[in-house]
């Protein structure tokens, strides 16, 4: 049996596989690779901090900039939105631009988007219920106590329940059972008809110092910010598409981590070649 220790197992649209993940950094006036490596590891954004290191002394090296991540604004997906990434880049002071996971729940502009998606013969637009989320209920947090939509009191389940190793605490209630099954929002509050009272958790923050993620969330809700994470799609993703369909790498086809980092790198420069040939 072949194997190759360096890579790792990988999410893809044909389902779990060995291998390895290609990252580049892409500018957005050209679409040229500024930096590209490949790493035998599914969680890419873990390796946000080393990647914006290489790339500054990357650039500095090859006389582009002398600290080009304070220069340029930097975009991402929501993958690389974690509390390691965002204290990185606020003490760091880098103008970046990465939206949490639930980033579109938030815009406005995307409430009607479920009628845009497939439009088959016999297509009709999905309206998914809306059910009370823990915003639509009253909690104080210093009291312990909580009252549901209905104005009903909960009960306290479980207190100073702890969540992401201690980063947070919360406090666990749920509804009266002989309440919630006569209530008439029940409809909007409950999924499953069989279940006979509403929970709901609230958490706060329980660690002392800034809350990256939140102040990270708080700079991306503007018109601006998300403008700017808008041009993302059209700056890297036609890269990604150009090396798959035009260069023809669907896949990496050598084992070890040095010998894929460089094939990638190699294909990231040749892309970069043809993008010189039309600039010149
Ligand atoms: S179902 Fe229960 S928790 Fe929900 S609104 Fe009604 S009484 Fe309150």
């Amino acid at each position: 049996m072949i194997t190759d220790n360096e890579s790792a197992k990988m999410l893809s649209s044909h389902g779990v596989i060995q291998g390895y993940n290609g990252i580049a950094a892409v500018d957005d006036k050209n679409q040229i690779v500024v930096w590209a490596d490949a790493y035998g590891d599914i969680n890419e954004a873990g390796h946000l901090p080393q990647i914006l290191q290489d790339l500054e002394k990357q650039c500095k090296d090859a006389g582009i900039s002398e600290d080009i991540v304070h220069t340029v604004a930097i975009t991402a997906d929501s993958g690389f939105h974690n509390e390691v990434n965002m204290k990185y880049c606020i003490e760091h002071e880098i103008d970046t631009y990465i939206p949490d996971n639930k980033f579109r729940s938030r815009d406005v502009r995307f409430e009607s988007s479920g009628e845009h998606k497939k439009k088959t013969a016999n297509w009709r637009p999905v309206h998914s219920k809306k059910y009370f989320a823990p915003e639509d209920f009253h909690y104080n947090h210093k009291k312990h106590t909580a009252s549901c939509p209905a104005g009903h009191p909960l009960r306290l389940n479980m207190k100073n329940y702890k969540a992401e190793d201690g980063k947070y605490t919360g406090d666990r209630f749920r509804g009266i059972e002989k309440v919630c099954r006569e209530c008439t929002l029940r409809d909007k509050c409950i999924r499953n008809p069989q279940t006979p009272f509403r929970q709901v958790t609230f958490f706060h923050r329980s660690i002392e110092g800034p809350d990256f993620l939140n102040m990270a969330k708080e700079k991306f809700d503007t018109a601006t910010s998300r403008t700017m994470y808008s041009r993302r799609m059209g700056t890297v993703e036609p890269v990604f598409g150009h090396l798959r369909s035009t260069k023809g790498l669907n896949h990496f086809t050598l084992r070890g981590l040095k010998k894929v980092s460089t094939q990638w790198r190699l294909f990231c420069l040749v892309h970069n070649i043809g993008k010189l040939k039309l600039c010149w």
